[in-house]
């Protein structure tokens, strides 16, 4: 059976709907923020989260804003998107070009249904919006567990800004009326848990536990000379997909860690960096 209860190590506090996060990336037009906001509200969400907007505040916000001021005023802002989602267990990207890039795909619905079933496991999640003129950039996408794309018209896909934010909100909403008293299963980050929570134990790793993994990889790598004279860049992307796929959780990023630290180790020693370690004893 599994447990409605968070797992260990995330907070059992805000419900579903408040573990959700809209994030909007350098959004360009203020009166979007506001239309984003009334969209939210209108679906019961309330987590506004700004990156580097271009104008803002602004009184076009307000004005499109209606009756969704507060959600505007409780709003929190940072410069970038991995600030803005360090804390997240699941970052899904909203873009509207379906894909030249290296990301897992879901549907809205699929997409709302990962969500939900995260935020019921006790993890918070981020849905990431990009800027109106060109979306979200690859470094921003390379962050995100995996992207949305709204089946739109295939000739013509790109939504306003605040109707993609409505479709998504709309989505969550459907989600989480399904699901009485938002009792679907849990996941780890997004995918469904391989078995009860109390048996894993352990809730999805972080947006920044997984960050730091990535960085000891991207250096490990280097120090074993994986790359042989090609560009990283590559290897690194196909890396960050795989492991972002598996769904980590906090333990199993420690022990991957742990091998990584040991890859390092054995490196420096073979590069004289390090003194051999000394035989035991017969
Ligand atoms: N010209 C940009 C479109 C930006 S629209 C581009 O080609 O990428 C602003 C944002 O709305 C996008 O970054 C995305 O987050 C969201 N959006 C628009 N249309 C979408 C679609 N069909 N599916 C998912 N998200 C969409």
């Amino acid at each position: 059976m599994a447990s409605d209860s968070p797992p260990a190590g995330a907070s059992p506090g805000p419900s579903p709907p408040d573990r959700l996060r809209i994030v909007l990336v350098g959004t360009q037009h203020p009166g979007n923020i506001g239309s984003a906001a009334r969209a939210m509200k209108t679906m019961g969400l309330s987590r506004l989260v700004l990156v580097a907007p271009e104008r803002y505040p602004h009184p076009d916000a307000v004005a499109l804003a209606a009756g969704a001021v507060d959600v505007l005023e409780a709003s929190t802002r940072f410069e970038t998107l991995a600030e803005a989602v360090s804390d997240c267990r699941l970052v899904l990207g909203c873009t509207a070009r379906s894909r030249r890039i290296a990301l897992e795909e879901l549907s809205p619905r699929a997409g709302a249904a990962r969500a939900l079933a995260t935020t019921v496991g006790g993890g918070d999640v981020a849905l990431v919006f990009g800027r109106e003129r060109t979306g979200l950039d690859n470094d921003e996408l390379q962050l995100c567990h995996a992207a949305i794309h709204i089946p739109a018209n295939p000739d013509y896909s790109s939504l306003n800004l605040a109707a993609a934010v409505q479709v998504l909100a709309y989505e969550l909403r459907m989600a989480s009326l399904q699901e009485p008293a938002h009792g679907v299963a849990p996941c780890v980050a997004g995918r469904p848990a391989e078995g009860p929570t109390e048996v894993r134990g352990e809730p999805p790793a972080t947006h920044a536990e997984l960050e730091g993994f990535f960085s000891q990889l991207a250096d490990t790598l280097d120090a074993i000379d994986f790359h042989k004279g090609r560009t990283p860049a590559a290897a690194i992307r196909k890396f960050r997909r795989l492991f972002l796929r598996a769904g980590l959780d906090a333990r199993e990023v420690r022990l991957l860690r742990g091998m990584l630290a040991d890859a390092q180790r054995m490196a420096d020693i073979a590069h004289g960096r390090l003194p051999p370690p000394r035989k035991p004893a017969d």
